[in-house]
């Protein structure tokens, strides 16, 4: 399938092309971006700040206004746009007709539109049904969910079906990555931690409920749990860890159940064999000092979740900590596997 590119020079961006390198089923046809960087060559417009070499199929390729009438050419777009113009460019491209998997947090609260972690919800994507951008129903939205919310949700949904969640207090560590270019300056980051990140906290909890729900019918019932949250930045690249304390409806009694919590979940795509698919889902680290960030975000191509430090807690019930790739599980990647399940869904065709 032809694929197009929205904020195709951005952090995001820039991920995108690089992971789709090669994909078996996805080619990039147009990469669009803002009128600053329009009508330049890639090369020339872009900062690329990939470790890899920028590829020389994308350099020469002329970057488009993103107006739905310079990509008539492909089947859908990833976006990767800044939320300040997200909104409205999102929505005149599923107004023409052409589909948008999205990581801008638009829509992402949108009753219409799935929230979507293929191994978590997969069966939110009955939810594009509702969307009225278009009579024929050829044009919709899906987002992924925010970096933070998609390990934590990863990481809570075998003990939301085992045990239930009644409340959440969790920290976060974030890399600087995830601020895109030229995010935080090096004299704030390097050799400290900045104990707020402006905008991040308020999503966690909305996202997580959204993303845990059930659905009945084609409406989501949510659960109710309320989360405590606080959004760091730290001075890593890649990886956002996040330390967790859960307190369960129906808490498991020792600690062997608790972990087979995670070793007897079942995913509901393993069958599939999506190209972005982990092997496996879960990595559950048994040696305290894991999982670090460094050593272990672009395991699986970086699609992995990796959970460490399970253990009883000693205020409410359960603590482990979290992380998974920011830019490509909590971003690109997650959008590709998005993309890839709804291929096999029958919604891209
Ligand atoms: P970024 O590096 O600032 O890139 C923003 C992109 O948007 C650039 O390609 C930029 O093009 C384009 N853009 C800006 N104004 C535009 C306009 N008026 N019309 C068309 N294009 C315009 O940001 P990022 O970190 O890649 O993040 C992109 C999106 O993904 C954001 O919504 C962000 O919240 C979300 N997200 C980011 C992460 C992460 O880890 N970084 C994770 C999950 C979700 P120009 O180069 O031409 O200005």
């Amino acid at each position: 399938m032809k694929v197009g590119i929205l904020g195709a020079t951005g952090a995001v961006g820039q991920k995108f092309i690089r992971l789709l390198q090669g994909h078996p089923w996805f080619e990039i046809e147009a990469l669009g971006a803002s009128e600053r960087s329009a009508d330049k060559k890639y090369k020339d417009a872009a900062n690329w700040i990939e470790d890899v070499v920028l590829p020389e199929s994308i350099k020469e390729m002329t970057v488009r206004n993103c107006k739905p009438a310079e990509f008539g050419d492909v089947d859908f777009v990833f976006s990767g746009l800044d939320s300040s113009v997200a909104g409205e460019i999102e929505k005149a491209f599923a107004s023409a007709g052409i589909p948008v998997i999205s990581n801008a947090k638009n829509y992402r609260q949108d009753p219409t539109v799935p929230l979507l972690i293929p191994e978590i919800n997969p069966d939110h994507t009955e939810l594009i049904k509702k969307q009225t951008f278009t009579k024929d129903g050829s044009g919709w939205i899906v987002t992924n969910p925010n970096c933070v919310a998609v390990p934590l949700a990863i990481s809570l949904k075998p003990l939301y079906d085992a045990f239930g969640i009644q409340a959440l207090i969790l920290t976060t560590m974030q890399a600087v990555s995830g601020a895109g270019y030229p995010g935080v300056a090096s004299l704030d980051i390097l050799g400290n931690v900045i104990p707020f990140i402006s905008g991040e906290e308020p999503k966690v909890g909305p996202e997580t409920r959204k993303i845990l729900s059930t659905l009945e019918g084609t409406t989501l019932a949510k659960p109710h749990f309320p989360v405590q949250a606080t959004a760091t930045r730290v001075p890593t690249i890649n990886g956002h860890m996040i330390s967790v304390t859960a307190k369960l409806e129906d808490p498991p009694s020792n600690f062997e159940e608790l972990k087979a919590a995670y070793t007897n979940w079942k995913n509901p795509i393993g069958d599939l064999d999506l190209p972005f698919s982990p092997k496996k889902l879960y990595k559950l680290h048994e040696e305290e000092q894991y999982p670090q960030p460094r050593l272990h975000a672009d395991a699986e191509n970086g699609m992995q979740l990796h959970l460490g430090r399970l253990r009883k807690a000693e205020v409410f019930d359960v603590s482990f900590v979290a992380m998974a790739h920011n830019t490509i599980r909590g971003a690109a990647g997650g959008a590709i596997l998005n993309a890839e399940l709804l291929v096999k869904k029958g919604f891209l065709k």
